[in-house]
């Protein structure tokens, strides 16, 4: 039997609300739609963090080459970060012909030989799923030769989008991983980081606060991950679904496996921070845990207000323009609330029906949900007077051009933004941006022109 996941049936995921109402299915692949990132790029993207697993991209060296460096993942995995060394079987001209299985073959084996990671993923690409090499059948004697798992990632480029790309990454943990190894203990407390990549060290802002309320993360997808603990992922009480409803498929197959109930939350922002905390309690069902939880909520929350007392003046009456996609259209717009800062637009164009619900209750009946960002963005900056844009980098421009403050808030972004430590992050960042002279003197004009 095939191991290749089904696309269609992930594209119309039954735990998505818009799926249950709507005809068209979300992220069905339309033209052009691998030029925000392709299917292997969001695959990698959900199973990259994994420092001591080796990832062999089995495609030419243009598609390792497109997806380096994406993301800092941080990782505390004590051996040689895995990530950092770039795997791929550099398929030719000659492999297209006469099939690059035997590459593959000996490229686990130097992998093994040389590296011994704690199991192989060996992504599909365009070219090598075109020519039909069969990843199923070469993981599948590999890893009864070498005694690891090998997980063949089946999401070529052409399948569609990012998003769904990490829907297939999230189905190969689920078919090659997830239940295959028992934990050495299992505690009253024990969830799962589903969708929470550690980008910037993130999970970190959050997880001490887990760990004092003794709330054990059993395993991650996969931020700080290691395969031992994903492959015994099958035995927390709690999915937690973090920002990434890109995974929703694999929480409801776990619930329909395992019995693992999940819930979808955020911790950016001092809001979604508490609320999410409090959700976990209370989905574990303990009334102590939830008591103390309270307790943790309220002493932080007061700890982080003294913290922001001095920037309270800095963002009273600022406006800003977030040019991001997913989750981060509304999570990013509530922390900057948060702080005070008023959100006037938020991009919805890379958002889910669901996302674009909650962009729409964050920003209210006065907030703009820009379909067209690109073209939008700088018109909103000027009809409402904004002074921030929020964006990925390549939106920089338009904030030098209109003399705002910006700040990166995408994965390339280089400090955690995530949880109650990283609102105070935020913070400085923008304050840094708005007192910055460089946004200003850039967008002056010459005195010769008018
Ligand atoms: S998998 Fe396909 S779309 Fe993605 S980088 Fe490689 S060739 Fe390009």
């Amino acid at each position: 039997m095939s191991q290749k996941p089904k696309i269609k049936e992930l594209l119309v995921e039954s735990a998505c609300e818009h799926n249950q109402t709507r005809k068209a299915a979300c992220n069905a692949p339309t033209p052009g739609a691998t030029t925000g990132g392709c299917a292997f790029e969001g695959a990698q993207i959900a199973l990259f963090p994994y420092a001591d697993a080796a990832h062999l991209v089995h495609g030419p060296i243009t598609c390792l080459g497109s997806s380096w460096e994406t993301r800092a993942t941080k990782t505390t995995w004590p051996g040689r970060d895995l990530t950092q060394v770039g795997f791929t079987t550099d398929i030719n001209l000659n492999d297209v012909v006469f099939s690059g299985e035997q590459k593959l073959k000996d490229a686990i084996d130097y992998i093994m030989a040389h590296y011994r990671p704690e199991a192989v993923f060996v992504y599909a690409t365009c070219v090598t799923a075109m020519i039909g090499d069969d990843l199923d059948q070469v993981c599948k004697q590999a890893a009864a030769k070498h005694g690891v798992p090998m997980v063949p990632v089946h999401a070529p480029g052409f399948v569609g989008s990012k998003n769904l790309g990490s829907r297939l990454g999230g189905e190969a943990a689920l078919r090659h991983l997830i239940g295959t190894l028992e934990p050495e203990t299992t505690t009253a407390f024990d969830i799962n980081l589903i969708g929470e990549y550690n980008v910037t060290g993130d999970m970190w802002q959050y997880k001490h606060l887990l760990d004092e309320l003794g709330i054990r993360v059993l395993a991650t997808l996969s931020g700080d991950g290691r395969i031992r603990e994903i492959r015994s992922a099958h035995r927390a009480r709690l999915n937690v679904l973090v920002c990434a409803k890109s995974l929703i498929s694999l929480t409801r197959k776990m619930q329909e496996k395992y019995g693992i109930p999940s819930i979808s939350l955020s911790f950016y922002g001092r809001r979604d921070t508490s609320k999410g905390l409090l959700a976990i309690a209370e989905a574990l069902g303990d009334t102590d845990l939830i008591r103390r939880t309270r307790t943790l909520i309220v002493r932080e929350e007061a700890k982080l207000a003294a913290q922001l007392e001095p920037y309270r003046a800095v963002f009273a009456g600022k406006k800003a323009v977030l040019n991001t996609g997913g989750n981060k259209t509304w999570s990013i717009a509530a922390a900057l609330q948060d702080l005070g800062i008023e959100v006037v637009a938020t991009a919805v164009k890379k958002a889910t029906e669901d996302d674009r619900e909650k962009a729409r209750a964050y920003l209210g009946d006065t907030g703009v949900l820009m379909m067209n960002p690109g073209a939008e963005q700088a018109r909103l900056i000027d009809e409402k007077g904004a002074h921030l844009l929020l964006a990925g980098g390549r939106s920089l421009y338009t904030a030098i051009k209109k003399g705002i403050a910006f700040a990166d808030v995408n994965q390339e972004k280089k400090k955690s933004y995530g949880g109650y430590a990283g609102l105070l992050n935020l913070a400085e960042d923008l304050k840094n941006a708005l007192e910055n002279p460089v946004f200003k003197l850039a967008a002056r004009r010459a005195p010769w022109e008018k």
